[in-house]
């Protein structure tokens, strides 16, 4: 088995090769059970051709379940080649606006509803589920307000008088009522971290600052918006006020706006439109990719390899602990 990974030689892999792959990459020091994390398994060899061709299988000494290196993973019970599912994650960790599941159809000649699942369970592996340390620095946050039907030429005002002349009575909306509102914080020259939040206010602001910021070791950059007034009680807070400059000396949020319009180009030039529901795993994906930028994109697919296990809740019958 070749040992060079990029977008050609996964699509060339086996399924043999492809499993060898992905067991060396989520057991690095041999097969442990899925569910009671038994290492040294029996290794049963099937005789016959089964349908799905795997050739052996583990046996869990401990608990007597048998078990593949998908189990438990986000390739578990696919119908799809692991060689179209590598092909698939090389494509999004290289993509750096995203990739969009009708693309991944075309390219990998499978229906767009696999792309589309495939995508999902793909964006969910990206997640940073391990316990991350947390940013440190000079620290630049923001919120940013995605998608909604206020946007472009049909204004509040427009609407409103739409309502009127259906003869509803028109309720007052703020104008950034049906966007979704991602909150974000950026270490400078660092990681960025992101979250879809339902109102940005203090509350909000505070919670997520205390969750992944060294609070000893940081300092804060943010606009004049309100939500961020309480912060200098736990923070050292600089603000730039948008009205009368955008940098003064280092206090700026150019990084974090930046970020910004990476994910905005990739949401609306790449995917068009983004449910609600999902955003936040949209968020997942692009925080993942930022992330590793300095790295390469084999690095990269590497990394994601590694951190396959756990599937989508609302695809689960049962998820093994
Ligand atoms: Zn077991």
């Amino acid at each position: 088995m070749s040992t060079k990974v990029n977008f050609q030689s996964v699509l060339k892999w086996s399924d043999d090769e492809c499993r060898e792959y992905l067991e060396k990459m989520r057991w690095p020091d041999g097969p442990h059970c899925p569910r009671c994390n038994t290492n040294h398994p029996y290794i049963i060899t099937r005789k016959a051709e089964t349908k799905n061709k795997i050739k052996s299988v583990y046996k869990c000494r401990n608990c007597n379940r048998q078990y593949t290196s998908t189990v438990g993973t986000i390739f578990e019970d696919s119908h799809i080649p692991l060689s179209k599912w590598f092909a698939a994650i090389f494509l999004m960790c290289a993509s750096k606006k995203g990739i969009s599941a009708h693309q991944i159809h075309r390219q990998l000649d499978i229906t767009y509803k696999s792309a589309w699942f495939m995508c999902h369970r793909i964006r969910e592996a990206m997640r940073d589920k391990n316990a991350f340390s947390p940013l440190t620095g000079t620290i630049e946050a923001d919120e940013t307000y995605i998608g909604g039907k206020t946007r472009g030429h049909w204004t509040l005002k427009e609407r409103m008088n739409d309502e009127v002349q259906m003869g509803l009575r028109p309720k007052f909306r703020h104008p950034r009522m049906d966007k979704e509102v991602v909150f974000g914080i950026l270490e400078r020259g660092g990681r960025v971290r992101t979250k879809h939040i339902k109102e940005m206010n203090s509350a909000t602001a505070k919670q997520i600052l205390n969750e992944n910021i060294d609070l000893e070791k940081s300092r804060l950059i943010t606009d004049a918006h309100k939500g961020y007034k309480q912060i200098k009680h736990y923070l050292p807070h600089d603000v730039i006020k948008h009205e009368e400059a955008y940098v003064r000396g280092d206090i700026h949020t150019q990084g974090i706006e930046n970020y910004w319009s990476l994910l905005k180009r990739g949401l609306y030039g790449v995917f068009h439109h983004v449910d609600a529901k999902y955003l936040s795993n949209y968020l997942n994906e692009f925080e993942y990719r930022f992330n590793r930028r300095k790295i390469s994109d084999e690095e990269r697919f590497e990394a994601l390899m590694s951190q396959t296990q756990g599937r989508l809740h609302w695809f689960c019958k049962s998820v093994p602990a």
